[in-house]
C-alpha cells in the first residue's frame, strides 16, 4: 500500500529528503511517487507541511493513477 501524492504539493523537497529508498519523482508541477519502489514506511506522511501525503487507501482514484503514471515517465528526485 504505497504513499500516494495529491496535488497539494508545493515541491518543498521535504518528503524527498527524508525517503529511504528515493520513490519521488518530479512530475513538473508536484512530486509523485512511484508505487513500485515505496516501501510504505509512512515517514513522508507525517514530514509533509501541506498535509499532501497519504497511504493510498486514502487516496483518490485519480491521484494514484497519476502518481503512477508520471513516476513511470519522469526523472526521480536526487535528495
Ligand atoms: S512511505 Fe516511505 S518509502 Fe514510501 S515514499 Fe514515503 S518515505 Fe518513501
Ligand atoms: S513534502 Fe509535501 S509539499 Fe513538500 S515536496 Fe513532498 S509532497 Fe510536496
Amino acid at each position: 500500500m504505497p504513499s500516494v501524492i495529491n496535488d497539494s504539493c508545493v515541491k518543498c523537497g521535504a518528503c524527498a529528503s527524508i525517503c529511504p529508498v528515493s520513490a519521488m519523482h518530479d512530475a513538473g508541477s508536484q512530486l509523485v511517487i512511484d508505487p513500485d519502489t515505496c516501501i510504505d514506511c509512512g515517514a513522508c506522511i507525517a514530514e509533509c507541511p501541506q498535509g499532501a501525503i497519504s497511504n493510498d487507501s486514502e487516496a483518490t482514484a485519480e491521484a494514484i493513477k497519476f502518481n503512477a503514471e508520471k513516476a513511470a515517465t519522469c526523472p526521480s528526485v536526487a535528495d
